[in-house]
């Protein structure tokens, strides 16, 4: 039976892991959205797509031949047959990607991609990002924003890569980020009907298990 997952959240906040790790658990596929922002950053910046250029962006989001999993355990994000699921990770991109994210009309066409994906899953889907309970899927079974302390977020997101960065540019890759993102979509606060799961305090299993208490609510 249908169960569409909708988690949103902050960068660092865990979220990433803890939806696929909770797509496991329930069989489901998993979908994350902020790769496809990624991708789409990728393929402009690799195709000199001005990435100022909103309407360029837009058609490049309409031209842009993206595939990307939807399977937990097998991650990976293609452009044609380019496999480019560990590049979108590279500060490059993180440092680019609000740019695709503001041009509202890339937006309307990635949101669009999305819900095609989450309808082709046959609606059993864990799908994470920062317009899914909103946006994507305000219709979704579950909608949950995963949230944690701004010191608890820097701290992760040192880890996860690697603690050799520099506490300037986690700034810039965790904070002012999300202060860019935060001008088009909302996810500081909980819309009407989301639960909120606040994983400052919790460790990795506690908070896939408080994600999945919300699931069975
Ligand atoms: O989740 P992740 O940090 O990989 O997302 C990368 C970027 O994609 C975010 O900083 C944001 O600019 C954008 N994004 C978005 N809407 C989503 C998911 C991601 O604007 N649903």
């Amino acid at each position: 039976k249908a169960l569409v997952v909708a988690i949103d959240g902050p960068s660092g906040s865990g979220k990433s892991s803890v939806s696929k790790e909770t797509a496991r658990r329930l069989h489901a596929s998993y979908l994350d959205t902020g790769a496809m922002y990624r991708a789409v950053t990728w393929y402009c910046v690799n195709t000199g797509v001005d990435l100022a250029d909103a309407a360029a962006v837009e058609q490049a989001c309409k031209d842009v031949d993206l595939q990307i999993s939807t399977n937990p355990d097998d991650e990976f994000v293609r452009i044609g047959s380019t496999d480019i699921t560990d590049e979108i990770r590279e500060p490059s991109i993180s440092a680019s990607v609000s740019a695709v994210a503001t041009t509202l009309g890339a937006r309307a066409e990635l949101v669009r991609r999305q819900q095609q994906i989450i309808a082709d899953s046959g609606r059993r889907i864990v799908a994470e990002g920062r317009d899914i309970t909103t946006v994507v899927a305000p219709d979704a079974e579950v909608r949950l924003l995963l949230t944690a302390s701004e010191e608890a977020r820097l701290r992760r997101r040192g880890l996860q890569l690697g603690g050799t960065q520099s506490d300037a540019d986690l700034h810039e890759q965790v904070l002012a980020r999300d202060a860019k993102d935060s001008t088009v979509v909302n996810f500081s606060e909980a819309a009407d009907g989301v639960f909120t799961v606040d994983s400052s305090d919790l460790d990795f299993e506690q908070t896939v298990e408080a994600v999945l208490a919300v699931v069975r609510h």
